[in-house]
């Protein structure tokens, strides 16, 4: 069993563009258009918006893609910004932060590791700040975390004996699911687990503003930080328009002076 502090986020999936059909697009509509970035998403979303006012060639205005998406921002345009989407693995985050995480509905696709399929009794676990800079309370955590997991385990087997008597002509699978999906609900918020997400920027922004607060979730507020520092690299002239600062309690948190575009 082990005891994880910091969350993991892969980016597994980014956006690449279709060079061919962009050039046959601007060619059939006698138009020309250059852009200065080479990543995916920040393209797209750049051209989803010039299209709105077929903002090309001698209209092109903005000349950079920086300028460009930066103006979108300001002005509010965000729909531009649900072109530009990617596909992360979160792990090392526990079932509370998942909870938390799936409320985030528009813009986002979920696909969490089942506590019905797997079987938990190898899981790791999270563990808070604040309990593991505290050796008491650190201490009492883990003596509660040990006893969950060997009473998960022991309940298991009796119900994997409980459930092949009380009904013999259940296949295999349905025998598993029943007996884990049985013996999970005594496994606290704490359980670590894994989730894959696929989220536009617009989401991504929204998810990173309103849990990258004070007033989020300290895990919450740990992935959105770590999630902002990823995007700021990814696509920078999607997510540069964020601070992150130091707050009163000395964890990070994150400020925009362009909320929810
Ligand atoms: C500090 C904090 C404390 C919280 N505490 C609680 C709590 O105690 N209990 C609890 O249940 N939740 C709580 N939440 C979750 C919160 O209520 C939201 O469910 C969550 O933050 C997702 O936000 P959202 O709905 O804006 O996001 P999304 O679901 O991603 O939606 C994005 C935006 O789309 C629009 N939208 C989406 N769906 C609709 C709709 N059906 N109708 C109209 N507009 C829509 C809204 O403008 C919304 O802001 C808390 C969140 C935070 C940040």
């Amino acid at each position: 069993m082990k005891i994880i502090k910091e969350p993991s986020i892969y980016i597994v999936g980014k956006q690449i563009v279709n060079s061919e059909d962009i050039k046959r697009f601007l060619r059939e509509n006698n138009i020309t258009w250059q852009t200065d970035t080479e990543i995916g998403a920040e393209m797209l979303s750049e051209i989803s918006g010039r299209i709105c006012y077929m903002s090309f060639g001698e209209k092109q205005g903005r000349k950079t893609n920086k300028e460009y998406l930066k103006n979108i921002i300001k002005s509010r345009h965000g729909s531009v910004l649900e072109h530009s989407v990617w596909n992360f693995i979160i792990c090392g985050v526990s079932r509370s932060f998942t909870h938390e995480l799936v409320r985030h509905r528009a813009g986002w696709g979920y696909s969490q590791l089942s506590q019905r399929f797997v079987d938990e009794s190898e899981t790791d676990f999270v563990e808070p700040d604040l309990i593991s800079a505290d050796q008491e309370l650190h201490e009492i955590w883990y003596k509660c975390i040990e006893n969950i997991i060997e009473n998960y385990r022991l309940i298991l087997e009796k119900l994997k004996e409980k459930v092949s008597k009380k009904f013999p002509d259940l296949n295999q699978v349905m025998r598993k699911k029943l007996v884990r999906q049985t013996a999970r609900s005594i496994l606290p918020n704490a359980t670590e687990t894994k989730i894959f997400v696929t989220a536009n920027a617009r989401a991504l922004r929204h998810f990173i503003e309103l849990r990258g607060s004070l007033n989020a979730d300290v895990e919450m507020r740990k992935v959105a930080v770590k999630m902002l520092r990823l995007m700021q690299t990814e696509a920078p002239n999607i997510f540069n328009d964020y601070t992150i600062i130091k707050a009163e309690d000395e964890t990070e948190i994150v400020t925009t002076e362009h909320r929810k575009v």
